[in-house]
């Protein structure tokens, strides 16, 4: 586990995390491939914000479970809420993450060769 420090482009966001990076997320539902973020998911006392939580906008889109965090000035997205399970994936046992879904491309002095990529087919979800 390490402490990695965090901003988005113009620093109005400013974060710090602990994650063990082992393995990044890349989606290809509708926004994961416009947005082209590696995700790392970390429980929510993981994250630790250094500028307030109040610079940052929030987009919402379909279910309207997930908050997508993006800087105004810059329009970069440092981290997210993921999704929270359907009625019909809670009852097949799926159960809701309770955390942050962290941008590591956001990340400072962070090296992602040889890192693994663990495509997440969202896609099929919308
Ligand atoms: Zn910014």
């Amino acid at each position: 586990m390490k402490t990695h420090q965090g901003s988005c482009h113009c620093g109005a966001c400013r974060f710090e995390v602990d994650l063990d990076l082992d393995h990044v997320r890349s989606c290809n539902c509708s926004i994961g491939r416009r947005r082209a973020a590696l995700i790392h998911r970390v429980p929510k006392e993981a994250l630790r914000m250094l500028t307030p939580l109040e610079n940052l906008s929030v987009y919402e889109w379909h279910t309207k479970t997930a908050r997508d965090y993006f800087c105004p000035s810059c329009g970069i997205l440092p981290f997210r809420i993921p999704s929270q399970p359907t009625a019909d994936e809670i009852r097949a046992g799926k159960l809701p993450f309770e955390g942050w879904a962290i941008n590591v491309l956001c990340l400072a002095n962070v090296d992602l060769a040889g890192i693994p990529v663990v495509r997440i087919n969202g896609a099929d979800l919308r």
